[in-house]
């Protein structure tokens, strides 16, 4: 698989805090990744290290297989950005920003090209607006549409959703998807929030204190880390006797009051419900209790600033 971006040993170091701690990770092309870590963990000064805004104290990057300190310019000239609440002139529509900051970085400012992507970005019919009439989500998705007009393969966006209102949020989650399957741009993604990356990303890194805690596809981890979920019958006797002589005994571990915890993978909790009714079981309630959200939250404890 092309690998998009390759971090080796990247540390990075302000007087004596150590942000960035010898963190390797690595994105393929097509991925939408999700990089996740509570404030403070090192993201920010990660995503300014991939876009050359600040320099590694030591470590390597490669991003489209070329070194970024020999290649800066060109690498840089493939990347869509959003790193800061993106800043636009207010009392110009969406259209003139968009040209104006076309122009000052060189890039393709046809109204066709703009056009293009303010559709994309469902901006189309306000794009005669003055930016001061946009809500927040609208300016959030007017920056995508900035870091989209030179049409670059990689896209790197640090807290897209920051302060955003749900319907805002799902604008960005739906057009995150759609730029990467429809549109097979590669997506690098930072968030504080599991909930985000586990809806959007396919593969995923949590840093906690500059340094990689856990590296995988998004459905393997949700996978390995079994849930713990709570089942409750009416027929407590019969469901004991149903559990010595089935397989769910080895995932079954006790009874709290009247109700059965088990450690069980996403995939097993519909099987074992078919089951139960099978059996003919009043099945009351099926409560998943643990995530991937409670690891990333124990592993991170005390360091949400
Ligand atoms: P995140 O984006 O995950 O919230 P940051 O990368 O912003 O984390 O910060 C990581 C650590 O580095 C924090 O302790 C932060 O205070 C520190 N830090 C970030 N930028 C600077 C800087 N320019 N000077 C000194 N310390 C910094």
């Amino acid at each position: 698989m092309e690998k998009v971006i390759e971090v080796n040993g990247l540390t990075k170091k302000f007087k004596n805090l150590v942000a960035v701690n010898n963190l390797n990770l690595n994105v393929y092309k097509g991925d939408v990744f999700g990089f996740l870590g509570p404030n403070g963990a090192g993201k920010s000064t990660t995503i300014r290290m991939l876009l050359s805004l600040i320099s590694p104290t030591s470590g390597s990057i490669r991003i489209f297989g070329k070194s970024l300190n020999k290649h800066r310019i060109e690498i840089l000239r493939n990347i869509g950005a959003i790193v800061e609440k993106p800043d636009f002139y207010l009392y110009m529509t969406a259209y003139k920003n968009l040209e104006l900051l076309g122009k000052i970085s060189g890039t393709d400012t046809s109204k066709a090209n703009i056009m293009k992507v303010l559709e994309l970005v469902g901006l189309k019919d306000r794009y005669n607006s003055k930016v001061k009439t946009y809500s927040h989500g609208m300016k959030q998705r007017l920056g995508l549409a900035q870091a989209l007009l030179h049409d670059p393969d990689l896209i790197i966006l640090d807290e897209p959703t920051t302060g955003l209102d749900p319907h805002g949020i799902k604008e960005i989650r739906d057009l995150i998807i759609y730029l990467s399957r429809e549109k097979g741009k590669t997506i690098f993604l930072s968030s504080h929030i599991l909930k985000e990356i586990e809806i959007i990303a396919t593969r995923m890194i949590i840093i906690d204190k500059g340094t990689t805690k856990i590296e995988g596809s998004v459905e393997d981890l949700l996978n390995d880390h079994k849930l713990t979920v709570t089942i409750e019958v009416n027929e407590t006797e019969k469901f004991k006797t149903f559990l010595n002589e089935t397989q769910w005994k080895i995932s079954f571990k006790e009874f709290e009051k009247n109700v059965a915890v088990f450690l069980l993978t996403k995939e097993e909790i519909p099987v074992l419900n078919k089951e139960l009714v099978e059996k003919g079981f009043n099945v009351n309630s099926i409560v998943p209790k643990k995530s991937l959200e409670d690891y990333f939250l124990k592993i991170t404890k005390g360091n949400t600033e």
